[in-house]
C-alpha cells in the first residue's frame, strides 16, 4: 500500500475521481497514471514517465496522439461554427458532408445515418429503431435482441443488457427479452474432437433452435461484433458469418455488425465485415470514426433498414429520437479528416503492412508455455496466458494473472490491457516497425518476469 503526499497528482485523482472499468487494489497500491501529453502513439505522465499505449487509448487513437491534420480539422472548425444539433430541420453542413461520405465509404450503395456521441448511444439507439419499426409495422412483439456470450457493446442499460459479461449482474441486467448466444470461440468453447467448421455449424443452429425456441417473429435484431473486441480479441470461426447470415435471413432477422472497434481499418479493411467478407444491414461506428479526438458514434443503415425506418416514420411524421450533441459539426469536420487521414493517407494502408511483422514478433512473444493462445487480425491481438498449455487451465482467479502483467509492462514503460485472463494489443496504425519491436520486446521482458514469479 503506498501513501501518496496530500497534494500529489495520485492522491488529487482518487480523493474527488470515480473509477469506470478500473482494478481499485491496483489504484490502492500503485497509484493512477495521471497523464498530460502524447506524441505519435506514446503518453506521458505526469512524473514524465513515457508509455508506450499498445491499446491506442481505447482502440481508437488510431492516428497517435499529435496528429496534426486532426487537431487543425477541429480547431478550424471550432473557429467557423462551435456546435449545433441536428433536430427541428437544422444540421450543419459539416453533418450533411459526413453522412454523404459515409455512405460512400459504406458496403452499400445508398443508406442513411443517424449519430450519437458515443457507441453505446449508437447501439441503444438501434435498438429503439427496431422497436419503432416493430410497433409501426404492426408487429409489436418483435423486440427480442439476439447477441453472443462475451459480446460487448457498451455501458447504457440497453447496450450493457447487449453485453454478456458477467458483471451486469452486478445492476440486475440484463433487461427482458436480451438473449446470449455462445461466444464463437473456437479455442475456448469448441469440443473435443470437432472442428472448426463443425463448431460453426453447431453455432448456427443453436441460432436455430433459439428462433424456433423464441419465435422468429419475437426477435428483433442481431448484433454482433466481426472480432469480438472487449471480449478478449475473438476472430469468428471459419465460415461463421455465412452460416449465421444464411439462418437470419431464413428468418428475416437483420444482421447488425457493430463495428465500433473494427471500422475504419483495424482489420486491415475499412468495415470488419468486409475482411469477413458478409454485407450487413447495418453498421455501427464510434472509436476510430473521429480517431478518439472527438466523441461521436453513428448508426449506419443499408438500404432495406433505411427504406423500413421511412415507411415506420411516414405515419407518424418524426422519429422522436436524438441527442443534443447529435451530428455535432466540429466531430463531423473531425471525422471526415480522420476518413481521409485512414483511408486516403496512408494509414490503413500502414494496418495491412504492418499486420504480419505485429503477428510475428506476438507469435515468438506466445511461444511461452503459459501462453495458451494468441489471437487476432489486422492490429488487434491477445494473448490468453494459462497455467497449464495443454489443459487450456487459467490461472488461479486470486492471482489476477493479466492484471499483474498489465501493471509489469506499465512498469516497463508499455501500457496494455488486462482482459480476464488475456492482455490485448492494439496499437496506432501509425506505429514504426521500431516502435512495433520495442512493444513486443516490453510484453516479453514483462510476461517472463510475471511467469517466473507464478511458476
Ligand atoms: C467500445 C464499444 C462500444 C461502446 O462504445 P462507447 O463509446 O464506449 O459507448 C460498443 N461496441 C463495441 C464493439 C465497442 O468496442
Amino acid at each position: 500500500m503506498t501513501t501518496h503526499a496530500p497534494n500529489s497528482w495520485e492522491a488529487r485523482a482518487e480523493a474527488h475521481s470515480l473509477y469506470g472499468f478500473t482494478d481499485l487494489p491496483s489504484v490502492r497500491e500503485r497509484g493512477t497514471v495521471v497523464l498530460t501529453h502524447g506524441e505519435g502513439p506514446y503518453v506521458f505522465d505526469t512524473n514524465g514517465k513515457k508509455y508506450l499505449d499498445s491499446n491506442s487509448g481505447l482502440w481508437n487513437m488510431v492516428a497517435g496522439f499529435d496528429h496534426k491534420g486532426l487537431a487543425e480539422a477541429a480547431k478550424t472548425q471550432y473557429d467557423r461554427f462551435p456546435g449545433y444539433h441536428a433536430f427541428f430541420g437544422r444540421m450543419s453542413d459539416q453533418t450533411v458532408a459526413l453522412s454523404e461520405r459515409l455512405i460512400e465509404v459504406s458496403p452499400w450503395d445508398r443508406g442513411k445515418v443517424f449519430y450519437t456521441n458515443s457507441g453505446s448511444e449508437a447501439n441503444d439507439t438501434m435498438v429503439k429503431m427496431l422497436w419503432f419499426m416493430a410497433r409501426q409495422e404492426g408487429t409489436p412483439q418483435k423486440r427480442k435482441i439476439l447477441t453472443r456470450g462475451n459480446g460487448y457493446h457498451g455501458v447504457t442499460a440497453v447496450a450493457a443488457s447487449m453485453t454478456a459479461k458477467p458483471y451486469n449482474e452486478l445492476f440486475g441486467l440484463p433487461l427482458e427479452g436480451f438473449i446470449h448466444l455462445t461466444c464463437p470461440h473456437y479455442w475456448r468453447e469448441g469440443r473435443d474432437g470437432e472442428s472448426e467448421a463443425e463448431f460453426t455449424q453447431r453455432l448456427a443452429t443453436e441460432l436455430e433452435d433459439v428462433i424456433a425456441r423464441e419465435g422468429a417473429d419475437t426477435i428483433a435484431g442481431f448484433f454482433a461484433e466481426p472480432v469480438l473486441g472487449a471480449g478478449g480479441v475473438i476472430p469468428p470461426p471459419e465460415g461463421y458469418f455465412q452460416a449465421i447470415q444464411a439462418v437470419l435471413k431464413r428468418h428475416d432477422i437483420p444482421l447488425i455488425s457493430d463495428e465500433v472497434i473494427c471500422g475504419f481499418g483495424r482489420t486491415g479493411n475499412t468495415w470488419g465485415c468486409q475482411t469477413y467478407d458478409f454485407v450487413p444491414d447495418v453498421i455501427i461506428s464510434s472509436k476510430a470514426l473521429t480517431a478518439g479526438y472527438f466523441p461521436m458514434g453513428a448508426v449506419m443503415l443499408g438500404p432495406e433498414m433505411t427504406d423500413r425506418l421511412q415507411g415506420a416514420i411516414d405515419p407518424v411524421e418524426e422519429f422522436p429520437h436524438g441527442f443534443t450533441a447529435s451530428g455535432h459539426p466540429v466531430g463531423c469536420a473531425v471525422a471526415l479528416k480522420a476518413i481521409d487521414v485512414v483511408l486516403e493517407e496512408g494509414l490503413l494502408d500502414m494496418v495491412r503492412a504492418g499486420a504480419g511483422r505485429m503477428e510475428a514478433g506476438l507469435r515468438e512473444v506466445a511461444s511461452h508455455p503459459n501462453i495458451g493462445e494468441l489471437r487476432g487480425v489486422g492490429y488487434m491481438w491477445a494473448l490468453e496466458a494459462v497455467r497449464d498449455r495443454d489443459g487450456k487451465v487459467p490461472f488461479e482467479g486470486h492471482l489476477s494473472v493479466s492484471e499483474r502483467i498489465a501493471n509489469t509492462c506499465t512498469d516497463h514503460g508499455l501500457i496494455c490491457r488486462p482482459l480476464g485472463q488475456s492482455v490485448v494489443l492494439c496499437p496506432a496504425f501509425t506505429l514504426t516497425d521500431g516502435q512495433m519491436d520495442e512493444m513486443c520486446e516490453k510484453l516479453d521482458a514483462a510476461l517472463k518476469q510475471v511467469f517466473a514469479e507464478l511458476a
